[in-house]
């Protein structure tokens, strides 16, 4: 006879989120995610499908008709984007400003894409008009590029990238993952052929499902190659030799027929997550995108005032500082990895380590969606001091939070007096 083992009911413990991802989550959302299961042909829950597909579009600022989410992570979304636009032997471009542009060329790599990089240095980015120029003499089929480097703390401008990739036929393809909510993001007035999100940075949603949108050039390249995957090829695409898309899973031709009226079937719907990124995306378009922003950067200056108290130094170069990701030196002589853990461990508090040339340098301290909280920022500043004084690190005593305070007693006064 065998005995089955015992296992406890689900509990975890509190905790204040400020990691790049996941991050914490409305219970809204959570309250989504035990609605009950509608089949995914049942015209609730195609409604729902619909719905979602246009809260998607405001979320991007676009009009493109093709905006859906992959299910799967962001990373998922950005496989499936760039499956669908890089053929084998493409030129792809791209400019790498930390961890996820290396994501994105080993995506290209394993597509048979010949990827070409530019690269600055971690905490830096590029001076757009240097970009503009590589994709005018490059010419390349696609030029892929991260707007929010989570890695680095760093948001790349994007003057000008739209127009030298129309001027030269080549796709733009921007992950947006750690921005889309957080940070301004204009799809279409940037013209950014496709652009791809994550649930669980700014939208606040659990991980588990990507919001991606393209315009009609992205859609063009994107269905002549469904047609020869279906035997459909039409006189037009005889000369021009183009391979089918790779992917089952992550096909987006597939994908959109099944989000089109004709729901032809792919794979079934991830129902829960889907509910969960339609409450997400509600509330992003109730709070409202600039408010949203503001927020952002209202939390960002707490948090920067706070730990600049504390005699922090900052990592990177201030003019493109992300809103919400601050990094931060970690001092001279403390174990990173110790004080996150101490931090964990005392005070339920979760800030990020980091990767690569950063490794044991910095920590990454994020406020994003529903994570970008007083609470959080003055509950996570009073945590950190705590525990620097107990590693010995020399900081001035109360000054974080009355920094952060100020800020937020500086925003009521200005608030109150707009009337
Ligand atoms: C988090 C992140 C990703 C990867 O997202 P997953 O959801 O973990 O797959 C990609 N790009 C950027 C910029 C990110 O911040």
């Amino acid at each position: 006879m065998t005995t089955s083992p015992r296992f406890a009911e689900l509990s975890v413990g509190k905790r204040t989120i400020l990691t790049p991802g996941p991050v914490e989550v409305d219970p809204r959302v959570l309250r989504a995610l035990t609605t009950p299961i509608l089949g995914q042909f049942d015209p609730e829950f195609t409604a729902l499908m619909n719905e979602t597909s246009r809260m998607i579009q405001g979320v991007f600022r676009t009009a493109n008709p093709k905006a859906l989410p992959v299910d799967g992570t962001s990373r998922a979304g950005l496989e499936a984007a760039l499956t669908a636009v890089v053929r084998p032997g493409d030129k792809v471009l791209v400019p790498i400003f930390g961890r996820f542009g290396h994501l994105l060329v080993e995506i290209c790599q394993r597509l048979d894409a010949v990827v070409e990089t530019m690269e600055v240095e971690w905490g830096t980015v590029f001076d757009p008009t240097v970009i503009a120029r590589a994709v005018r003499e490059k010419r390349p089929q696609v030029l892929a590029l991260v707007h929010g480097e989570t890695s680095t703390g760093r948001v790349q401008p994007f003057t000008g990238l739209g127009d030298a990739c129309r001027d030269v036929g080549a796709l733009f393809v921007v992950d947006a993952v750690a921005t889309l909510a957080g940070v301004p993001f204009e799809t279409d007035e940037w013209k950014v052929d496709v652009a791809i999100a994550g649930a669980q940075k700014c939208l606040s949603v659990p991980a588990g499902i990507a919001p991606v949108t393209w315009n009609d050039r992205a859609d063009a390249r994107i269905t002549a190659r469904h047609r020869i995957e279906r035997g459909l090829r039409t006189a037009a695409d005889v000369d021009s030799d183009l391979p089918p898309i790779r992917s089952n899973y992550l096909d987006l031709a597939q994908l959109s027929d099944y989000w089109s009226p004709a729901r032809l079937n792919h794979h079934t719907e991830a129902t829960s997550m889907l509910y969960a990124l339609r409450e997400g995306l509600r509330l992003v378009l109730e709070e409202g995108l600039e408010e949203r922003w503001k927020r952002h950067r209202l939390h960002e200056a707490a948090l920067v005032a706070g730990l600049k108290a504390l005699g922090l130094e900052f990592f990177g170069d201030p003019a493109s500082k992300l809103a919400v990701v601050t990094c931060v030196k970690i001092p001279q002589g403390i174990d990173g990895d110790a004080v996150r853990a101490f931090l964990l461990d005392q005070f339920g508090v979760e800030i990020a380590s980091s990767f690569g040339p950063l490794k044991g340098k910095i920590w990454r301290i994020a406020t994003m969606g529903y994570s970008a909280s007083r609470f959080n920022v003055l509950h996570g500043l009073g945590a950190l001091e705590a525990t620097l004084i107990r590693f010995g690190v020399k900081v001035p005593a109360g000054d974080a939070l009355q920094a952060a305070l100020a800020v937020y007693s500086d925003q009521a006064k200005l608030a109150s007096t707009k009337g």
